[in-house]
């Protein structure tokens, strides 16, 4: 059995796991370790901004779905999430839309003045690289480069114009004082290629430190923690080749494996609901209730309509042979970003302080017909009342865990996807979307009846599962961590990831993510006296890997 060990192990080579390790890193001192499940990062579907979807089933998706659905007519939805280095930021739609003001506010009635929008507003401006250039609610200069997504075309602007018209418009950064309006968003797409928040910080880790100190292992499965005591001391695992590996922590155990992988790595550690860890034959370590429950999601639903044929506004961006090849020799060409896509927040009732409501944008050929020009406009629950549970399906580690967000079980939220998609229809119904609208999904006049069973036939995630190790005060009985990330009732084990968002924000998942991860860096230094004995620098030296560049990267 092999035996590896650094000052901090963090699980999981995703979004906010990487950020974290280099972080750490820059104390040269310091050693860290990345434990990460999948493999590197070359896929060109994942790389290739356009091809995104291809990564969805295939070998770097662990392919989840959730339970029955009985909101949404006993449907199974699945759950794409990146099993590779770069998490799911390697599949995702790239945008960064970090929420409202009032999300963060919201934070700090859980994790106190720390998580405020004001306190965590710099930790935004140190991660950003933006291509807007300065302005007080925006970073330059920072890993993550934000480059605005490609031209949408004749049809885009004809949907701008309609959101105007529908009183929906006004061009805005989402990401700025007025979050409300209408912005082509930025994305993590730089000059036709994927950029991951991990490739962005690992290579800054090696341009900082010279990697020494921090190494990144891939293909190692964690199946779960080791403990002395109360203390969490380091992880077991299944290495590349199915051998069991350990890993110890001189001083913690992060995990940051996702809102899925994290809370089932603590479930199978005995850490969770006391009753359900005996009914699987696991030991109960502490007996935490909220480990697993407050899962939540963003439901879309989908409004579309179509032109007439012969109006395609956009090339397809199909992997055609000489798409590939343009993009493989001078990222150039239909692959090379999402172009005709953007986004729209708003307010379906004016007395709303915030708005409830985005609208997912998009534009272009068909799906099904080619020469057609078509669009989306898919609203977006954005303040989702609903909440679930994720539950071990057995002791088993390698077994994926019953994931079950509960959509539109609170009253509350169909009322609201049905007022956004009211709001979408009348988007379609403008002056300057007519001649775009040879047909739609849904009729313009749609009664209610028809809207809810729209809803519950067609909605769909926006890929945003949080909240499953949410933080909270220490008299908060569903909390699992305390406002600086520790697991309740353990010593040397935190969660950094979108496990511990207690409230989802009106905005996409990615950006709060990378920034759990910052806060937790600047959370673990400003801890640094913990008492723990050093490890050193790293000592496993054979697969140190500290340039997240992939090789399509180095050309
Ligand atoms: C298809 C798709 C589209 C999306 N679009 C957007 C978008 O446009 N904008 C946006 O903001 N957000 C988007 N998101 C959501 C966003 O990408 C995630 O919310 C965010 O990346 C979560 O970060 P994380 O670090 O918590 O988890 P992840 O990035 O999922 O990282 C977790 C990592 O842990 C690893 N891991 C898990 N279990 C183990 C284990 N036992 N041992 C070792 N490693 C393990 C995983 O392989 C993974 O690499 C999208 C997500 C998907 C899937």
């Amino acid at each position: 059995m092999t035996i590896q060990q650094a000052d901090y192990l963090v699980v999981g080579g995703g979004t906010a796991g990487p950020a974290l390790a280099a972080r750490l890193a820059e104390d040269p001192g310091t050693s860290v370790l990345l434990l990460e499940a999948g493999g590197e990062l070359t896929q060109r579907e994942a790389l290739a901004p356009a091809l995104w979807p291809l990564t969805l089933g295939s070998a770097i998706d662990w392919q989840y779905r959730t339970e029955p659905q009985p909101g949404l007519g006993g449907r199974r939805v699945p759950w794409p999430r990146g099993r590779v280095l770069g998490g799911s930021s390697a599949l995702n739609l790239g945008g960064w839309i970090r929420g409202n003001a009032a999300d963060y506010d919201a934070w700090a009635g859980f994790g106190g003045p720390g998580w405020s929008w004001e306190a965590l507003l710099p930790l935004y401006r140190r991660i950003e690289d933006s291509g807007r250039g300065p302005a007080p609610w925006r970073g330059t200069g920072g890993p993550l480069r934000l480059r605005a997504a490609g031209p949408g075309g004749r049809l885009w602007d004809a949907l701008e114009l309609a959101l105007e018209q529908a009183g929906f418009g006004g061009r805005t950064d989402v990401n700025g004082p007025r979050q409300e309006g209408v912005d082509t968003q930025e994305m993590i797409f730089v000059d036709g290629e994927r950029i991951t928040p991990a490739a962005a910080y690992l290579s800054l880790a090696h341009r900082n430190a010279a990697g020494g100190n921090l190494a990144v292992r891939t293909g190692v499965r964690v199946l779960g923690l080791l403990f002395d005591g109360d203390r969490a001391t380091g992880v077991r695992a299944l290495d590349a080749a199915g051998r069991e590996v350990r890993f110890h922590a001189g001083r913690e155990v992060v995990l940051a494996a996702g809102a899925i992988g994290s809370p089932q790595l603590l479930l199978l550690s005995g850490i969770g609901p006391a009753e359900r860890s005996r009914a699987l034959g696991l030991p109960v370590r502490v007996d935490l209730p909220g480990v697993g429950g407050n899962l939540h999601d963003h439901l879309r639903v989908p409004v579309t309509g179509r032109a007439a044929p012969g109006t395609t506004d956009l090339p397809a961006p199909l992997p055609t042979p000489e798409n590939l090849r343009r993009w493989e020799r001078h990222r150039e060409g239909p692959l090379r970003d999402l172009a005709g896509g953007g986004v729209a927040f708003l307010r379906t009732d004016p007395e709303l302080a915030a708005p409830d409501v985005e609208f997912l944008l998009g534009t272009g050929a068909d799906q099904d017909h080619p020469d057609r020009a078509g669009y989306l406009v898919a609203p977006v629950l954005l303040q989702p009342h609903s909440r679930g549970r994720l539950r071990l399906a057995s002791a088993d580690p390698l077994a994926a865990p019953l994931l079950d967000p509960g959509y539109l079980t609170d009253p509350r939220d169909l009322p609201v996807l049905v007022a956004g998609v009211r709001a979408a229809l009348r988007t379609t119904e403008q002056p300057a979307l007519r001649p775009w609208t040879a047909e739609r999904n849904l009729p313009a006049d749609a009664s209610d009846a028809l809207i809810e069973a729209h809803v519950r036939a067609t909605a769909d995630t926006v890929f945003h599962p949080v909240g499953t190790a949410r933080i909270g005060h220490p008299d908060d009985p569903d909390a699992v961590v305390d406002p600086e990330l520790r697991v309740r009732g353990v010593r040397g084990l935190r969660v950094a990831d979108a496990s511990v968002i207690p409230v989802i924000t009106r905005g996409h998942t990615m950006a709060p993510s990378l920034l759990v991860a910052e806060r937790a860096a600047d959370l673990i230094r400003g801890a640094d006296r913990t008492p723990g004995p050093r490890a050193g620098r790293t000592d496993d030296r054979t697969d140190d890997r500290t340039d997240g560049r992939t090789k399509e990267n180095h050309r």
